[in-house]
């Protein structure tokens, strides 16, 4: 089942419990508009090359649309379609004002130069500048992008439509950036993961956690939970996974990585094991945050965490999720986990649209707020249906989107 299929089935069994109608079904699945843009430029080997660029804008019913842009070889339509309407829904959960969208390049942004990268993405916007905009649609980073790549967007769409820093978001603090936007997705998983400690009364200090992927959204959420006491068992990247029963001392694993441009290879911090074993450790809370698909129906029943706190993107397989809710685990799901940099995202948008700015502890006090507020309607709405929480946030999300789509009488 692939990314789209997915996130439909998930939505069927949200809509069969709010009795959507087909005709609503069909509407809120069908994505407003599809942009493929051809994108050519010089390699710096003098050679022409051409790729194809996607933005899906899925649904602005709650605001303008909102979504990140990503650089990965099997970037496809299919693929950016799934994660437009899973924006939409993850919006609509921590109920910020902003519909849903997605974008991407199928390129190797490690095979590029600092120039072609520069010369791909100022092609793109060239490509699709007139469709987005901060009343419209506001990319945003995702994988194989970063504040860089944000501000060489933000240059680009002002050659356009003059000085617009809300027209995209993730950009370097010194660039109209947001304090607080590059750790929010691992704040945010941080919080989400406490507060489910707490309802299943189970303690920090008590719990064992082990992260899959070190990259932005693994060290913070491991540096977060750590200072609340967690136990981090286990942290990995692509190198491989680090064990260490008694805890690994977080602040040296990423005094590591700092030294290693961003690798934990060679951290002797913690037994080496394998990312397969990582999956398979005694432990109480497993967080996937590094790819989508690393939970499958081979390694779910291994699986010996209570709580599983999804801050990748669709990390989790249909039929394994299914067969960790028969077993008990209980699993956050990504639009509720990982909605922390959208939210962040938004401060930032805010802020740009009235020149001027919170600072950190500001961005933070909301951002505990909003993702607080989400997660008791998320937890509320699954005792109240008896459902999982993945089926609580997207009966949530699709319920709140259908409401603003039939106020605004788009019907
Ligand atoms: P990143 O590129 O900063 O880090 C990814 C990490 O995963 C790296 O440590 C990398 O070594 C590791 N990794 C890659 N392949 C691996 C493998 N096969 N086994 C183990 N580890 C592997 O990416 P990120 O921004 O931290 O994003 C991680 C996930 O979170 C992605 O699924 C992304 O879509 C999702 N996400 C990110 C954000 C955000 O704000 N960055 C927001 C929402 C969701």
């Amino acid at each position: 089942m692939n990314a789209y299929e997915s996130m439909k089935l998930y939505f069927t069994r949200a809509a069969d419990r709010l009795g959507l109608e087909d005709s609503i079904r069909k509407l809120l699945l069908t994505s407003k508009r599809e942009v493929q843009v051809q994108v050519a430029i010089e390699r710096d080997s003098g050679e022409l090359a051409t790729f194809v660029g996607y933005r899906v804008q899925h649904d602005n019913s709650r605001g303008p649309m909102k979504g990140g842009f990503r650089y990965h070889p099997e970037v496809d339509l299919e693929e950016v379609r799934a994660l437009a309407a899973l924006m939409t829904w993850k919006t609509a959960v921590v109920n910020i004002p902003y519909g849903g969208a997605k974008g991407g390049l199928a390129i190797d942004p490690k095979t590029f130069s600092s120039r072609e990268l520069e010369a791909v993405t100022r092609k793109f916007i060239d490509g699709i500048h007139d469709i987005f905009g901060p009343d419209i649609d506001i990319p945003a980073p995702d994988m194989g992008t970063n504040d860089k790549v944000m501000a060489w967007i933000m240059n680009q769409y002002g050659k356009y439509h003059g000085f617009s820093p809300a027209c995209v978001t993730g950009k370097p603090v010194e660039m109209h950036g947001l304090p607080g936007r590059e750790e929010a997705t691992g704040r945010g998983v941080a919080i989400i993961t406490l507060k489910v400690l707490s309802r299943l009364n189970r303690k920090p200090q008590q719990s064992r956690v082990a992260i899959q992927g070190f990259g932005n959204v693994g060290t913070f959420a491991a540096k977060f939970l750590s200072e609340a006491e967690c136990k981090i068992t286990a942290i990995s990247d692509v190198s491989g996974a680090y064990y260490r029963a008694g805890g690994i001392d977080i602040s040296a694993a990423l005094r590591h990585t700092a030294e290693h441009r961003g690798s934990l290879e060679g951290f002797t911090g913690g037994e080496k094991i394998s990312n397969a074993q990582l999956f398979e450790l005694d432990c109480d809370v497993l967080i996937p945050a590094a790819l989508g698909g690393v939970i499958t129906k081979e390694n779910a029943p291994k699986i010996k965490a209570a709580i599983v706190v999804e801050a990748a993107n669709a990390p989790t397989n249909v039929d394994a999720d299914d067969l960790l809710y028969e077993r008990g685990v209980f699993v956050v799901p990504d639009i509720l986990a990982n909605a922390g940099g959208v939210t962040a995202s938004y401060f930032e948008w805010a802020q740009n649209r009235q020149h001027y700015s919170w600072g950190l502890n500001r961005c933070r006090q909301e951002l505990d707020h909003i993702l607080g507020e989400a997660f008791q309607n998320v937890w509320d709405v699954g005792k109240e249906h008896k459902t999982n929480m993945r089926t609580a946030a997207y009966m949530v999300g699709i319920g709140r989107v259908r409401r603003a789509a039939t106020l605004a009488g788009t019907m």
